[in-house]
């Protein structure tokens, strides 16, 4: 406890906020100021007075963070590599080469990507987002980058051609029809919550399709008492909160990138500046413009 305790007055002491994914572990969630979805977490150290941001999650968030709030120090207080594996599938030169290839569509790329990725697209969306963004900007051929799943959803519910990356999320996309179907024999009648990035098998079973945000609601609100839910399993910590006579079963989901914070880590960064996230100006500024045209086309 001493060092929650030295965590709480190095915050005070420095002027930060901690900021945690609901995929992060239930004992940094606790000590976070908030916990949200990537952008929405970014968006709070944007508005917030704190002169420093410690972003638990993985690498693309706190860089998100920091490309909302160049002029705040970020800090990423992980050990060892904690990048989301999309952010290594797409790369600027694959995406160009797509470009080439579709001389007429514009590039969306969904947040789970390096900044690199964002600095050569022509908007950002996140899994909420998505469908919106891909009909309010403004081509009828859209280069969506680098989840396949999403992709595929968008797809879906639009008339607009989209060209999907062959990219996904290791975690969601390894999750099977078997599996489900598995957990829908062990219990009784109950509530399917799947996450985009699922594959179509997935999202066709489910009652509920949306962000991490979107299923914590949809639970609350949800008459059935016992849910499975097909995202990380990080989020049940929430959902126990939100709901803790409800019942949640989940297939294996797990995040090991999203699982690199821990409390000594988030004190050692506060102490030191140990994992500041340094990034290039002119990446800054050709990142921003991408997420800044995900607000503008997200209108409705
Ligand atoms: S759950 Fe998937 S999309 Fe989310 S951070 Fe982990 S690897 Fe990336």
């Amino acid at each position: 406890m001493e060092i929650l305790k030295r965590i709480e007055e190095l915050k005070k002491e420095k002027n930060a906020i901690i900021l945690a994914h609901y995929y992060q572990n239930a004992d940094i969630q606790d000590l976070a100021d908030y916990v949200g979805d990537s952008y929405f977490l970014s968006e709070i150290g944007r508005d917030s007075d704190a002169e420093i941001i410690v972003y638990c999650g993985v690498k693309f968030m706190a860089e998100s963070a920091k490309i909302l709030s160049p002029e705040k120090t970020v800090l990423f207080p992980v050990h060892g590599d904690a990048t989301c594996c999309m952010e290594h599938q797409a790369t600027p030169g694959l995406v160009e080469e797509m470009k080439k290839k579709h001389p007429n569509a514009k590039v969306v790329t969904y947040i789970n990507s390096s900044s690199e990725v964002k600095a050569v697209s022509d908007a950002c969306c996140t899994s909420s987002s998505a469908i919106n963004i891909v009909e309010n900007i403004d081509a009828d051929e859209i280069i969506f980058v680098p989840d396949q799943n999403l992709a595929s959803y968008v797809a879906e519910q639009t008339t607009k051609k989209i060209i999907p990356f062959d990219g996904q999320c290791n975690v969601h996309h390894k999750v099977t029809l078997k599996n489900i179907e598995s957990l829908k024999e062990q219990h009784g009648e109950l509530e399917i919550l799947a996450h985009p990035e699922c594959q179509k098998e997935i999202r066709d079973i489910s009652d509920y399709v949306g962000s991490t945000a979107g299923i914590l609601k949809y639970a609350r609100e949800s008459k059935k008492n016992e849910l499975i839910i097909v995202t990380e399993k990080g989020i049940e910590h929430q959902l126990r909160k939100d709901s803790p006579k409800k019942k949640f079963y989940f297939p294996h989901m797990i995040c090991s990138p999203m699982k690199r914070v821990f409390v000594e880590s988030i004190a050692e960064a506060l102490e030191t500046n140990k994992g500041e996230v340094i990034m290039d100006q002119r990446l800054i500024e050709k990142a921003k413009r991408a997420l800044l045209n995900m607000h503008k086309y997200a209108g409705g």
